[in-house]
């Protein structure tokens, strides 16, 4: 087992952070088979307005939240921090973005990008929930969120009517806003 700090260390380097973020805390549950990530936000002065994009101070930091990251060892892995909130003198309180996941997700972005692979090869979307741990509406999201970004050009739905009904689903397609011209 690695010291305490080569190991923060190491998961600083693999989740790609900045010098803005340190691992402050890597907790390891054999019962519940999960590693649990805390993150800290450690950028003292100037942080980005994600409205304006200006250089605003900090705030505050908003209460904890939690993403899915990628599981460690089959050990399913969460990261967790609180994210500063910047004082915009155009746009007001806004919480900023992080470097590991899109704005509202519950996923980081790796395992955004891993989840949509798995939905799109997998046999069926019930495979994709028991092969990924998350639920019904978690692989939802995942689609819906892979479609607006353009990682995936169907959504669950088409997939799930695609065997049944080609024609549905390509109706879906010419319909979406990214094929408008
Ligand atoms: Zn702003």
């Amino acid at each position: 087992m690695p010291n305490d700090q080569s190991l923060r260390a190491h998961y600083h380097l693999l989740l790609g952070l900045n010098k803005d973020w340190e691992v402050e805390e890597v907790k390891l549950s054999m019962e519940a088979r999960a590693v649990h990530i805390r993150l800290r936000h450690t950028g003292r002065s100037a942080v980005i307005c994600p409205g304006c994009q200006s250089r605003c101070s900090i705030f505050d930091h908003a209460p904890e939240r939690k993403w899915r990251h990628l599981d460690t060892m089959q050990f399913e892995t969460e990261l967790r921090a609180r994210v500063p909130r910047c004082q915009c003198e155009r746009c007001g309180v806004k919480t900023i973005g992080v470097p590991w996941a899109d704005k509202h997700s519950p996923f980081t972005w790796m395992f955004e990008a891993f989840g949509v692979a798995v939905l799109q090869s997998a046999a069926s979307t019930i495979e994709a929930c028991a092969l990924l741990r998350i639920g019904w509406e978690g692989a939802q999201r995942l689609m819906d969120r892979a479609v607006q970004r353009g990682l995936a050009r169907r959504s669950l739905e088409d997939f799930e009517h695609a065997g049944m009904d080609e024609k549905a689903s390509a109706a879906a397609m010419t319909t979406s806003p990214r094929s408008t011209t």
